[in-house]
């Protein structure tokens, strides 16, 4: 499928919005309603859609929410997903405090090679701290019982928030010197009505100071088509990797090769741009597959070339918070 420029092979399909975490940078600080059950996008609905975006030309997925484990027959799902012969890559991103070894072993016998985690501290305190969890033992077991099961790479995604865990981007970031993990500090975007102010935001560049203070130059990594967003770099003599996914302050729209299917049945172009298109609907009033290809195709259409966060934000248009996207 191609939009614009642009070739696009990866859908990213977020099957609740519901999570067992509250991440103070993801979730409103203000009540909000979840999905009622009967608009959410049944698994069987969801395996239909993803048949049709591979007869397009999707060849990857991620897993994504909320957060994926919480919803009920997830495994059963999964091992549908991954029998899709066209699908050469699924992965999934959890806070992983709902997985063990068991459940991975379960992952990997489907198929799933490719985990990505997201852990913004290693002292557990601070771990409660921004999630509203006690979970961080939980989910530290989950990140290395994936590397010791053999998951490849194992990636750790951070948000960096000033005043709340800058003070940890080098110990963070020095878990590559002991283990193969890719790491990815992630710029907080301003999405819904987090609890986060303007001036918390970090950016890449201050991050990477703080590294290469600590460990010297960061050595750069080729970078190739296959490796996503993340600008990628190494800690000299590491086992792993240090990437930065940098929405903010240098886009990455001219290489998105993404679609998303939300939570709720709606295709979105763009992360960060409101416009979604239905297809569950449509779906559920009983549209042929060439119908929901056509659907498929003009939400693509409507991919802008560039994602004008600030723009928007400007306007007072506000971004709809993470976890009713999927992240
Ligand atoms: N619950 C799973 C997890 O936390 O990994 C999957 C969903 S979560 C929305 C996906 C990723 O989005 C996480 O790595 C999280 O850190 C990131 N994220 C959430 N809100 C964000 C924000 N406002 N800015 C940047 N990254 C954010
Ligand atoms: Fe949940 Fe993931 Fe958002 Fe944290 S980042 S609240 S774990 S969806």
């Amino acid at each position: 499928m191609i939009a614009g420029n642009r070739s696009i092979n990866y859908l990213r399909i977020s099957v609740t919005d519901r999570c067992n975490f509250r991440c103070r940078y993801c979730v409103p600080s203000t009540p909000f309603n979840v999905i009622e059950h009967k608009k959410i996008a049944r698994y069987e609905e969801i395996l239909r859609i993803t048949n049709l975006a591979c007869d397009l030309g999707i060849t990857k997925v991620r897993i994504t929410g909320g957060e994926p484990f919480v919803r009920k027959g997830i495994f059963s799902f999964l091992e549908q997903l991954c029998a899709i012969e066209s699908l050469k890559d699924i992965s999934i991103t959890s806070n992983g405090a709902l997985l063990n070894r068991e459940k991975i072993k379960k992952l990997i016998s489907f198929g799933i090679k490719r985990l990505n985690f997201s852990l913004d501290t290693l002292d557990p305190d601070k771990f409660a701290q921004i999630t509203s969890r006690d979970r961080f033992q939980k989910v530290w077991d989950a990140i290395l019982s994936s590397h010791e099961l053999g998951i490849s790479p194992v990636k750790v995604n951070a948000v960096i928030l000033r005043g709340v865990n800058e003070d940890e981007i080098e110990n963070i970031s020095a878990l590559t010197l002991k283990y193969p993990f890719h790491i990815r500090f992630i710029e907080y975007m301003p999405m819904g009505d987090s609890a986060v102010e303007k001036q918390q935001q970090i950016l890449t560049k201050e991050i990477v100071k703080k590294i290469e203070s600590r460990f010297g130059k960061l050595i750069p990594i080729k970078h190739r088509a296959s490796d996503g967003p993340a600008k990628k770099f190494q800690i000299t003599g590491a086992k792993g990797i240090v990437g930065f996914i940098t929405p903010i302050s240098s886009h990455f729209c001219n290489d998105c090769n993404r679609l998303r299917l939300t939570s709720r049945g709606t295709l979105r172009p763009c992360l960060l741009n409101n416009y979604e298109k239905d297809i569950i609907n449509p779906l559920r009033n009983g549209a042929s597959d060439d119908e929901l290809k056509q659907i498929i195709l003009s939400a693509l259409t409507k991919k802008p070339s560039f994602h004008g966060l600030s723009d928007q934000l400007e306007k007072g248009i506000p971004i709809s918070h993470m976890t009713s996207i999927g992240g």
